[in-house]
Parts: structure tokens; C-alpha cells; sequence
């Protein structure tokens, strides 16, 4: 049968857009469906923003630090709405850059809402398209509880486009976007309380990682709320939120910001016409070569709900692609070693097993540790100490995990992923010569372990 198209792609975020342009590279005839944004989460709402904002509010502390290096400044004064505007104009840039990519690249792209109609059609803007492959490319949404009073909150997607800079905020969640936001809106100067369910926030980041920013965020300031969850949430005559926790507490603030995790975007896409079926999280089941349950269908990126971060849903696109028109060049993701960065202030960077990760795996382990004042502090009166801890293991002397929490943490653990995907032993981190004076040659100058 003929088909309209070899492939078509619903969603031009990280993985669709990587995943058509190079389908179409490899000479296959491809349309790319968006219903919002081009560029996606990361574009518009997510990645790239968020880390525009990061750099905004961490000015704050640089200008407190340049007092010990001479210099004296007049009171600083912030201006939310121009960072903002700034921020549009750049992420404006970048969805033109994103529709020249597609374009050039000679991918037709369809700008509307896609629905699926059979496992080989489409329908967008009232026409339908027919094609061999369908990529299912939706990424996810902010998901929050449905508690009374749920309207009157926040999550990341509004958070960018706020018209003000709330005077008092509560962020409420400990993951990811918790953790960086919480880090942005106490920087730029609110009254910032960062509220989370457990015992302490992070879950899944190495136990010495999570206490060790915690520290961090308390010696700056931020209220650090653990065991807390909001009940309800009630609007006052003056505008500001009533919230009323589960033990009973009350707190008044102006914006309630929840981050507590993100839902599969299938909102309308017509799965019922089609094969394809749903893990029990919700989240579109796909086997190792991201094949739904409908032949025709694949999933990639956020929507399949294993690793979400951009460079996966990249890889992913990548992949299906590959597989897809150039069967030769195929090869599977590796999800081993993916590293990856929370952009709190200090950074956290992180690459491989964490060490309770590796106990549970049976390794035996060596930990090595170092904390330490980075030496930018040294004549300024912030007492924030770095924390790097390698995981090593004591049998294979291999290096299973290395961990930091400190300035460019992020852009410290891209390199160290390497040496780590090389399967680089603790020897070769110790015969590796350090650049001096960095915070990053600590990763290669321990040598007494913390801990066996
Ligand atoms: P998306 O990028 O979400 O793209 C999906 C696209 O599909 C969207 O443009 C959507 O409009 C479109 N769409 C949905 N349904 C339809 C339909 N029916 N028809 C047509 N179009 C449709 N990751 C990192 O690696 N580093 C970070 O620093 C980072 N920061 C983040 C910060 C925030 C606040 C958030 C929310 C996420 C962040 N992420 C980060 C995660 C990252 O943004 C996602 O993992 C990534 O965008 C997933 O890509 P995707 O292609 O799966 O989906
Ligand atoms: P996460 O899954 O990282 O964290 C969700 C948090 O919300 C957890 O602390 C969770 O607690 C808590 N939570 C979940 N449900 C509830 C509830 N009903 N009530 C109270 N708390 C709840 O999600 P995020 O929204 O922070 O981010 C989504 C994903 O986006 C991340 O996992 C990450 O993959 C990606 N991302 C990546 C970034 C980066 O690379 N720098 C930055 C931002 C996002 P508990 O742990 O107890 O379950």
C-alpha cells in the first residue's frame, strides 16, 4: 500500500525533532505534527529556560562574593519582568531555529493537534495523513494532586510566565524541578519554602549527595520543609493562599508552585483506535526497540516514561530513526552511565551507581570523599563547602559512581561520564594528572577511603 508518509512524528520536542530530521537524512519522507511549541518541554517550558533562570538568580550571590575581591556595588535591584522578556526573545530565537532544522532538512511539518485514527492514519487540522511508521513523540505534563483548592497552584509550565515575582512562594515537591526552582525563586529574592512528603529530599540521588545539599540550602537560607504535605489550599480576600498542612500547620503565602512529577501527554491522541497499550504506570509500553503493542506505532522520550531527560530522548529519536531507514547504523541506547545534573545552587553533577545502589547490587565497596571551601570562597565570608564522593568497587577497583555537589558540578560529571562509560578503574583516576588549581582535580587526588 502507499503511504502518505514513511514516518510520521507527533511531537516536535527533543525526540521527535532529533527522530524526523534524521529519518529524513536518511532519505525517508517525514511529517512532524506540533501542537504548541517547537522545540518541546525543554525549548519552551523545561531545559533551556529553567537554566536561564538558574544563571539569574545565581548573580545574586556573585555580587555578594565580589565584596571580598575588592569590588563595592551600589544596592543591586532585580527586575523579573525584563528577565522574562529576555527569556522569551532568546526561546523565540530558538523555536525559528527549530522550524529552519525541520525544514531544511526537508521535513513537512503539520502545525495543529494530531489524533490518531487507525494505526496507519493521522488526522491534524481536519485533513488525514496516512503513514508506514507512526513515532509517538508527546512528552508529558506537570501532574498535581488533586487536593481542594488544587486551582489556586502553580507547576513549572505557568512558573515561566509569571507576571511578578511572587514576594513569598512554596514550592512543593523534592525532585528535580522542586530542588531547582526552590534555588531560583530564593536567589532572585523571594521568601521561598521548599515543602516535601518524606524524610528527605532527592530520593534516588546518593544519600551523602542529598544530605550534604540539604545542608547547602539551609546555610543559605532557603526553609527546608521535610514530612510536610499540603492538605488544602484556600484563596484569601487579599489574594494571598491559605495553606493548611496535614499535621494541621497553616501558612500564608502568595503562589503555591507544585512540582511533584510528570504524566505521559496522551491527552486526545485516539490511542483507543489502535493497538497500543499502557504500563501500569500509564506511560505508552514500547519493547527494547521502542515498538508499541501496535506494529506500526513506536514511542519515544518522556511519553514511554523511563529515563526523561532530554540527551535520552534524543538518543532514543536517534535510535528509531536508525532502526527505522538505516538499519545498519542502528544500535541500541545504552541507559547504563547516564549522567546528569540538578541545577540547584550549588549544582549537583552525577554519573553511575550511587553507593547505596551499588551495596544493593552486592558490589563491596570503597568510598572516597572530599569536602572542601572551593577556593573562589576563600576571601569571601560564604562558608558553602563541595562535596565529592567517589564509588569505587574494591574487588575490580572499577569506579561504579562518582558524585559532586558544588559550582559546575554539571559541567565537571560530562567529562568523568566518559571516563566512566571506558570502565575506568580508581588507578586510572589516580594516575591521571589533576589541572591545577580546580575544584574538578579532587576527583583525581583522593586516596585514603572514608569508608570499605
Ligand atoms: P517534549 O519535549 O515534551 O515534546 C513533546 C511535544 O509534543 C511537545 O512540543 C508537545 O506540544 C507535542 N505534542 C503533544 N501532544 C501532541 C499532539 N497530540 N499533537 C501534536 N503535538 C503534540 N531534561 C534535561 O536533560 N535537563 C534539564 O535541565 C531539564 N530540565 C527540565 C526542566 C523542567 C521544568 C522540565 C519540565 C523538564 C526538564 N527536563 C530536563 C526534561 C526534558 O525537558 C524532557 O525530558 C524532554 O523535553 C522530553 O522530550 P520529548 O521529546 O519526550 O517530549
Ligand atoms: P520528579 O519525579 O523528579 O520528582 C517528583 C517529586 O514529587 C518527588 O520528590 C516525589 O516524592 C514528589 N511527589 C510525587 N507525588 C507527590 C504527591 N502526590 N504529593 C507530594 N509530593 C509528591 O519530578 P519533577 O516534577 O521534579 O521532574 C520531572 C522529571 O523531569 C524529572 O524526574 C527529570 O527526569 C526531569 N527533569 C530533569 C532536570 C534536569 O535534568 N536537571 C530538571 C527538571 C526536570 P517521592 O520522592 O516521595 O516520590
Amino acid at each position: 500500500m502507499a503511504y502518505d508518509f514513511d514516518l510520521y512524528v507527533i511531537g516536535a520536542g527533543s525526540g521527535g525533532v532529533r527522530s524526523a530530521r534524521f529519518a529524513a537524512g536518511f532519505g525517508a519522507k517525514v511529517a512532524v505534527a506540533e501542537s504548541r511549541y517547537l522545540g518541546g518541554t525543554c525549548v519552551n517550558v523545561g531545559c533551556v529556560p529553567k537554566k536561564l533562570l538558574v544563571y539569574g538568580a545565581h548573580f545574586a550571590e556573585d555580587f555578594e562574593q565580589s565584596a571580598g575581591f575588592g569590588w563595592s556595588l551600589g544596592e543591586a535591584d532585580f527586575d523579573w519582568a525584563r528577565l522574562i522578556a529576555n527569556k522569551d526573545r532568546e526561546i523565540n530565537r530558538l523555536n525559528g531555529i527549530y522550524r529552519n532544522l525541520l525544514v531544511n532538512s526537508g521535513v513537512t511539518l503539520h502545525e495543529g493537534h494530531a489524533r490518531l485514527i487507525d494505526p496507519h492514519q493521522v488526522e491534524i487540522n481536519g485533513q488525514r495523513y496516512s503513514a508506514k511508521h507512526i513515532l509517538i513523540a508527546t512528552g508529558g505534563w506537570p501532574q498535581i494532586p488533586d487536593i481542594p483548592g488544587r486551582e489556586h497552584a502553580i507547576s513549572s509550565n505557568e512558573a515561566f510566565f509569571l507576571k511578578e515575582l511572587p514576594k513569598r512562594i512554596l514550592v512543593v515537591g523534592g525532585g528535580y524541578i522542586a530542588v531547582e526552582f526552590a534555588g531560583i525563586f530564593h536567589g532572585l529574592g523571594a521568601d521561598t519554602k521548599l515543602l516535601y512528603r518524606g524524610e528527605l529530599f532527592l530520593r534516588g540521588f546518593d544519600g551523602a549527595v542529598r544530605k550534604h545539599l540539604q545542608e547547602e540550602l539551609t546555610k543559605r537560607g532557603l526553609d527546608l520543609q521535610f514530612n510536610a504535605d499540603i492538605e488544602r489550599i484556600e484563596k484569601q480576600a487579599d489574594g494571598s493562599l491559605k495553606v493548611t498542612l496535614k499535621d494541621g500547620r497553616e501558612l500564608a503565602t502568595d503562589c503555591v508552585f507544585y512540582a511533584t512529577g510528570r504524566r505521559p501527554m496522551l491527552d486526545n491522541l485516539g490511542l483507543e483506535n489502535t493497538g497500543v497499550k499502557l504500563d501500569k504506570r500509564g506511560f505508552i509500553e514500547v519493547d527494547e526497540q521502542y515498538q508499541s503493542a501496535e506494529p506500526s506505532i513506536l514511542a519515544i522520550g518522556d511519553v514511554i516514561g523511563r529515563v526523561q531527560l532530554t540527551p535520552v530522548a534524543l538518543a532514543e529519536g536517534m535510535a528509531v530513526a536508525r532502526r527505522l531507514f538505516k538499519p545498519e547504523q542502528y544500535r541500541p541506547v545504552d541507559y547504563n552511565m547516564i549522567p546528569t545534573a540538578v541545577f540547584s545552587l550549588p549544582n549537583i553533577g552525577t554519573v553511575g551507581l550511587t553507593e547505596e545502589q551499588a551495596r544493593e547490587a552486592g558490589h563491596k565497596v570503597q568510598i572516597f570523599e572530599s569536602r572542601f571551601r572551593p577556593m573562589k570562597l576563600t576571601l569571601t565570608e560564604c562558608q558553602e563547602r563541595t562535596l565529592m564522593k567517589l564509588v569505587v568497587d574494591a574487588d575490580t577497583d572499577k569506579v561504579l559512581g562518582c558524585h559532586m555537589v558544588g559550582p559546575d558540578a554539571g559541567e565537571i560529571v560530562q567529562g568523568l561520564a566518559i571516563a566512566l562509560k571506558a570502565g575506568a578503574t580508581k588507578r586510572d583516576f589516580d594516575e591521571t594528572i589533576g589541572v591545577h588549581p580546580t575544584a574538578a582535580e579532587e576527583f583525581v587526588t583522593m586516596r585514603t577511603p572514608v569508608a570499605g
